[in-house]
C-alpha cells in the first residue's frame, strides 16, 4: 500500500495539492478532520472517545487519531493507498504512524513538503480584508481592491478581522512552523522527504510532486 503525505505550512497550498494528487493517482485523499467528523457521525468506539475529548477542549490522543486513520486504511477504497493531508501534525504522531504501519508491514513512502518561505506565508495569511456591508473578500496583494479600504463591488469600507492581521497571523505561523519541521526533520532522517518549491504557480507544483513519487517502480508494477 502506497501512504504518502503531504506537507506544508498554512497558506503553503498543501490542501490544493492534495485534492489535486489524489485526482492524478486515483487515491483517496485522507484528512483527519474528516476523518473526526465521519467517526463521530457513526458513533465508533474511536469517534466516541475522540467527542469525548473535543467536548472538553482537550486535544485528542494521538493513539486515537491514528486509530481512526487505520480504521481508515481498512476501508476497501484504500486498499491501493491513500494520501494524508494534515497528518502528522507533530513529530511524536508522526512516529506512532510508523508503528502502526509497521504493525502492517507498510511505511511511509514519501513525505512531500510543498514548501514556501515564512515571509511569503506571512503575506498570502494575513493580508485579507473583508467589506463591512457584505463579507467581499480582498487580499492586498493577490486581489487588492481597485480603491485601498473601499471595496469594489459595493463601496461599503474593509475592515480586517483580528485573525488576519499580520501581528497574530505572525504568532499562530511561528507556531506552527515549529511543529512542521519537527515533521520534516523525522521524514528526512527516515529518508522520505522530498521538497518541492510552493511558489511556483499551482500546476507546476503538481507536476514537481508527481516528479519526486512517478519514478518509484513499485507502485506501477503493484497497482
Ligand atoms: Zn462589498
Amino acid at each position: 500500500m502506497r501512504v504518502l503525505v503531504l506537507l506544508g505550512a498554512p497558506g503553503a497550498g498543501k490542501g490544493t495539492q492534495a485534492h489535486v494528487l489524489a485526482r492524478h493517482l486515483g487515491l483517496p485523499r485522507v484528512a483527519t478532520g474528516d476523518l473526526f467528523r465521519a467517526a463521530v457521525r457513526e458513533g465508533t468506539p474511536l469517534g466516541l472517545a475522540a467527542k469525548e475529548y473535543m467536548d472538553r477542549g482537550a486535544l485528542v490522543p494521538d493513539e486515537v487519531t491514528v486509530g481512526m486513520l487505520l480504521e481508515r486504511l481498512a476501508a476497501p477504497d484504500a486498499a491501493r493507498g491513500v494520501i494524508l493531508d494534515g497528518f502528522p501534525r507533530t513529530r511524536s504522531q508522526a512516529q506512532a504512524l510508523d508503528r502502526a504501519l509497521a504493525e502492517r508491514a507498510a511505511e511511509v513512502e514519501a513525505a512531500l513538503l510543498v514548501d514556501v518561505p515564512p515571509d511569503e506565508l506571512l503575506a498570502r495569511l494575513s493580508g485579507r480584508w473583508l467589506c463591512e456591508a457584505a463579507g467581499h473578500t480582498y487580499h492586498e496583494t493577490a486581489y487588492p481592491p481597485r480603491v485601498a479600504g473601499i471595496c469594489d463591488i459595493c463601496g461599503s469600507r474593509l475592515l480586517q478581522r483580528d485573525d488576519d492581521k499580520p501581528e497574530i497571523v505572525r504568532a499562530r505561523l511561528e507556531k506552527q512552523l515549529g511543529a512542521l519541521e519537527d515533521v520534516v526533520d523525522h521524514y528526512r532522517a527516515a529518508g522520505v522527504l522530498q521538497a518541492v518549491d510552493g511558489r511556483r504557480p499551482i500546476a507546476a507544483v503538481t507536476n514537481d510532486l508527481l516528479d519526486c513519487i512517478e519514478p518509484v517502480p513499485y507502485w506501477r508494477t503493484h497497482p
